[in-house]
């Protein structure tokens, strides 16, 4: 092959591809060329000017273009053009004109160019079937050349884009996609484009297209290619996947809140949210397991609670608990628990205090709860009793919270709004306590009561005037129970109005038996709790069954049951306006006012023995001057009770007492041992 275009790169493949010499006038507009270009434009009629073959053969839409092509040949360019021959059969081929070299005139004007056809029809082809396949991708493709024009756009990104590759080749992708800008999607393929790195990433890409995108942006000779894909549905379908996820991750969620809503319920208190019982046994029991000695269990008891809940309703008894929960839960100390047990009751564990700490403690919490508690308009007084145990050698939660609880029934009983350890001692006691009182019930249903009687004199005469039944217990094995041990415990375990009902009968049998003394009263001891409603009637009933008069029969009742209860005095009234005395036992022990004295339904003023020990003093004098003045002014006679000497019988004498009582006169005795009594002169 011929060097006609020295320095040519092509080289060895001029030989496999159609390629041959032209050489054209612009000025007389004549076209020559080599053998091979004559073969490939096919110049099968002789003698046929090579321009009128070329004529005939340049598709009539490229003729225009490809004279310009190769009859302009500016200076610093050289254009190059591929256009279409039509051959003989039909055929089309593409050919490459590619301007060499132009020969000038002195004015510069060319008269001649050179260049170099070349059949590149395989070559488009390929093109083709690049572009076909390009086509047949399923992603999108386009490319974008230098300038950010559109130079290729696939079968797909039409579709996507919904415009034809003819509408966008040539067009600046920031125009035809304005919302493009400022997006993800210009970042990105500026960066390819400047950077020539490829980038891949997956973004929502607005309307018109509306929908996901996976994108794929690689740098490329023409500019930068994009692959892209509609991911929508993917996303879609993760999204939902996501929304599953969340879903069962909340129900997850929601089934161990559940459940640990359930643990907490099962462990608090629903009330003051405190802990549970349950819980601070489980607490407790791990406390001593774990520390031993220095772990403190706190019983607390609210006093008089059920008096608020009763006279002011449950709601108010609730938030008063409440309350108290609260105040109590600010003094304990970091791994002290504070538990409601139940009703008005807490309990509370100190995981480590010595006896000193916990009775801080206990105190700060005692005082905290006896500030005022406002509740719905109410202010509230209220107290707490606690009780302490510490945990002593074997101790379990059981034995904690009784002795705590043994302790607290010592608090309260030393008066309430106090703090007690519980100790041993107390601990016998209230055990031989509770053994009392079920013996003293078994003592009560076997009728085994007796009943003694105590004779009194009128002082002037010594006639004998009345007779006080006093109630007497022989223990099996204890022996005699003091009436003063075993009356408190009757009326604390309710068994007062058994035994007194008991101790009324055997004195009405007994003072039908004494039908003969004239003037005897059989005075009986009656608790303040016995003068329920139904009471006076009861007594009046049982005196009719006797046959006895109501005067035959006196009741003796302290002070303190006249002072406050509506109830009692009612039952008195009855009593006394049947013809039954009443007596005031214990005088000048109480608070009894004259001008209440002066109202209520009183017999006898019964002058305590604690006066008549003390008759020979002028204090005591004194006293018993004023009781006697004092029941002058009432109208009703006065009896001094305990007189054990001669002394205090001639010093009451001188005081004006008309009614005498005492060891020294007449000691209790069962009935049959009681003879006639005559005042010793
Ligand atoms: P009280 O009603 O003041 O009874 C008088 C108490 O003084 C009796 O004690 C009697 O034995 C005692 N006493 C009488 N004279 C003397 C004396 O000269 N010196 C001394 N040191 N004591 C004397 P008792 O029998 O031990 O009864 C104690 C309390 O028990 C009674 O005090 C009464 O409050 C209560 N009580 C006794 N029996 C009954 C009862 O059947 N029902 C009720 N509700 N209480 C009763
Ligand atoms: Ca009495
Ligand atoms: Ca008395």
């Amino acid at each position: 092959m011929p060097e006609l275009i020295p320095g040519a790169p092509w080289g060895a493949a001029m030989q496999h591809v159609g390629i041959g010499v032209y050489s054209w006038s612009p000025i007389s507009g004549e076209l020559s060329w080599d053998d091979r270009l004559a073969a490939v434009f096919a110049a099968d009629r002789p003698g046929e000017a090579p321009f009128d073959t070329w004529l005939r053969r340049v598709h009539p839409d490229d003729r225009a273009a490809v004279l310009a092509t190769i009859a302009q040949f500016p200076e610093g360019e050289r254009p190059e053009r591929v256009f279409r021959i039509v051959l003989g059969d039909g055929r089309v081929r593409h050919m490459l004109v590619f301007p060499i070299d132009v020969q000038r005139d002195e004015d510069g004007k060319p008269v001649r160019t050179r260049g170099v056809m070349i059949d590149v029809t395989s070559a488009r082809e390929t093109e083709g079937r690049i572009a076909g396949m390009l086509d047949a991708i399923s992603d999108g493709f386009f490319l974008l050349d230098h300038d950010y024009r559109f130079a290729f756009v696939n079968r797909q990104a039409e579709l996507v884009f919904g415009a034809t590759r003819e509408e966008l080749i040539g067009r600046s992708v920031w125009e035809a996609f304005p919302e493009t800008l400022g997006s993800r999607f210009e970042d990105v393929y500026r960066r390819v484009m400047d950077d020539k790195v490829t980038d891949r990433f997956e973004e929502f890409y607005p309307e018109p297209l509306n929908g996901w995108f996976e994108v794929r942006a690689e740098p490329a000779a023409e500019g930068i290619v994009v692959f892209f894909q509609d991911v929508t549905e993917r996303r879609t379908r993760q999204e939902e996947r996501d929304r599953l996820l969340d879903a069962e991750r909340h129900s997850r969620h929601e089934t161990e809140r559940a459940r640990d809503q359930l643990a907490y319920e099962a462990t608090h208190d629903p009330l003051t949210g405190l802990v549970n019982r349950w819980q601070f046994h489980r607490l407790a029991e791990a406390a001593i397991a774990e520390l031993g000695t220095p772990v403190v269990v706190m019983f607390l008891d609210l006093d008089r609670f059920k008096l608020i809940n009763d006279s002011l309703g449950h709601a108010v008894g609730d938030e008063l608990l409440v309350v108290v929960g609260e105040r109590l839960s600010r003094h304990l100390r970091a791994g002290d628990v504070l538990a409601r047990q139940g009703g008005d009751e807490f309990v509370v564990l100190l995981r480590n205090a010595s006896r000193a700490e916990a009775l801080a403690v206990a105190e700060r919490m005692r005082a905290v709860v006896a500030e005022p508690v406002e509740v719905e308009g109410h202010t509230l007084m209220t107290t707490v009793s606690i009780g302490l145990a510490a945990a002593g050698p074997g101790a379990t939660v059981e034995t904690m919270l009784r002795d705590a609880d043994v302790a607290l029934y010592r608090a309260k009983d030393t008066g309430r709004d106090s703090v007690a350890w519980f100790d041993a001692q107390s601990h016998q006691r209230l055990l031989d306590r509770i053994a009392l009182e079920s013996d003293l019930r078994d003592a009560l249903v076997g009728g085994e009561l007796e009943v003694h009687y105590q004779p009194s004199f009128a002082i002037d005469d010594g006639r004998l005037c009345g007779v006080e039944a006093l109630a007497r217990w022989s223990h099996p094995e204890r022996g005699l129970v003091p009436p003063d041990v075993f009356i408190p415990l009757a009326e604390e375990a309710g068994l007062i109005r058994t035994l007194g009902r008991q101790v009324l009968e055997a004195s009405c049998r007994q003072a039908a038996d004494w039908q003969g003394v004239p003037d005897l009263i059989v005075w009986v001891n009656v608790s303040g709790r016995e003068l329920t409603p139904g009471y006076a009637d009861s007594v009046l009933d049982l005196l009719a069954q006797e046959k006895l008069s109501p005067h035959q029969i006196g009741i003796e009742v302290t002070e303190s049951v006249l002072a406050d209860e509506a109830v009692a005095v009612h039952q008195l009234r009855l009593l006394h306006t049947a013809g039954v005395a009443v007596a005031i036992d214990d005088f000048g022990t109480g608070y009894s006012s004259l001008a209440r004295l002066a109202v209520l339904p009183i017999s006898l003023l019964k002058i305590d023995r604690s006066f008549v020990s003390n008759v020979a003093t002028p204090f005591g004098r004194a006293a018993v001057d004023l009781v006697v003045h004092l029941a002058g002014a009432l109208g009703v006679p006065v009896i001094a009770e305990g007189v054990e000497t001669p002394d205090q019988l001639e010093a009451l004498r001188e005081a004006g007492v008309g009614l005498v009582c005492g060891y020294l006169l007449g000691r209790p005795a069962a009935a049959q041992s009681l003879g006639p009594q005559i005042l010793p002169t």
